[in-house]
């Protein structure tokens, strides 16, 4: 299996696996931004592997509302860089040291996880890895940074030695697979956070891609009674929603949202409520008017510089409210969220709407953000070409 040793540059000597190494190509295809709402075509060099890290090849990389605030710049990222933060794709080279610790090795197909911890500090070392104080993110660090493809709008792209991968069943649709980033969010924040289970009712505020991937978690979950909200405009999302399990849709803008929650749960107001709603805050004020007595409420929504207000306080002490933040996904609910897609179980697809050759990453991530009237992607894609 063993080539022998080899200069790799930024790792050092090492002894490299790798057969197939010398089948990649030297460049791999990338989409750079370069600028604010500016993303360039470029060949990259694909750099050699150590014994701790792999070149990805990239089968597909999901495209969420993190894509679209870093194309806009609300998301600062060092340029130029290589975005894409999602990506499904199979291990075209490998080092030893990193097939034995992850576990995989070259021809496997991987989901891998947008955080680079440095699974060294105290943090990492106690099992909260998404706090590490010194975590990287794929797609946020700069081409400057050797070796530079660190994004998954690429053909190729480099896994540093502390990148965490699960293998993912490679009979599946790339796109289907590509769902196991927003369903880990789905489960981690609707799910693992606020300790769903048997007999629950949970309240959905956003029916993007992560409230729709918190119903699919929460029916995994087996909640008693899921509610969703969106807008008028969201009526497609609100019918895949309901195809997903859930039991009322409310349209915020033409119904009554406290009365059918208040009707819906007996009165009582639901025991969870997920906030995935991005820049409004009024669903914070409406989940504490209505979650139940004792309940929780998750706050994923991101809301930019929309600052609060309004919130009477003593409506959380008195109903003794838990209100918890959650960011991000952790590697059980990675594995959840992939059992859950292999299972079959659910009509996951439903929420894909969309493939986009890689060059097209600038139209993908417009279409994401409502700019083309008309049309609209729930999840979609970058496929790029082989
Ligand atoms: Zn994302
Ligand atoms: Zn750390």
């Amino acid at each position: 299996m063993l080539r022998g040793m080899q200069y790799t540059g930024h790792t050092g000597w090492a002894m490299l696996r790798a057969e197939e190494t010398n089948m990649l190509p030297k460049t791999s295809v990338a989409m750079v931004q370069t600028a604010r709402r500016t993303l360039e075509r470029r060949d990259l060099p694909i750099p050699a592997v150590g014994d701790d890290d792999a070149i990805l090849e990239v089968e597909a990389c999901g495209i969420c509302g993190s894509d679209c605030e870093q194309f806009e710049g609300a998301l600062p990222a060092p340029l130029p860089v290589v975005p894409g933060h999602e990506p499904l794709g199979r291990i075209a080279a490998i080092g030893d040291g990193a097939a034995k610790r992850w576990g995989v090795d070259v021809g496997d197909r991987v989901a891998v996880e947008t955080l680079i911890a440095c699974q060294a500090c105290a943090t990492c070392r106690s099992g909260q890895y998404q706090r590490c104080p010194d975590f990287r993110v794929y797609s946020l660090i700069p081409l400057a940074d050797a070796p530079g493809l660190w994004g998954a709008y690429s053909q190729y792209m480099y896994l540093a030695p502390t990148s965490i991968v699960h293998r993912v069943d490679p009979s599946l649709p790339a796109s289907t697979a590509a769902l196991f980033n927003p369903l880990a969010a789905g489960f981690r924040w609707s799910v693992e956070i606020p300790e769903t289970g048997p007999g629950q009712t949970v309240l959905v505020m956003g029916p993007g891609q992560r409230g729709l991937a918190s119903v699919i978690a929460c029916r995994e979950a087996q909640a008693e009674k899921i509610l969703v909200t969106g807008l008028a405009a969201d009526a497609r999302k609100l019918e895949v929603a309901r195809s997903f399990g859930a039991d009322m849709t409310i349209d915020v803008e033409n119904d009554d949202l406290h009365e059918r929650v208040l009707e819906a749960t007996d009165g009582r107001g639901p025991d969870v409520v997920i906030d995935v709603a991005p820049y409004t805050p009024q669903p914070i004020l409406d989940a504490v008017e209505l979650v139940a007595r004792g309940g929780t409420i998750v706050i994923a929504g991101i809301k930019g510089s929309n600052a609060l207000s309004g919130l009477l306080t003593d409506t959380i002490v008195g109903k003794e409210i838990t209100i918890k933040g959650a960011s991000g996904a952790t590697s059980s609910a990675y594995r959840k969220a992939i059992a859950c897609i292999e299972s079959g179980r659910l009509p996951v697809e439903r929420m894909h709407t969309h493939d986009f050759p890689l060059e097209e990453a600038e139209r993908a991530i417009r279409t994401l953000a409502r700019e083309f009237p008309g049309e609209e992607s729930i999840h979609s894609c970058l496929i790029p070409e082989r």
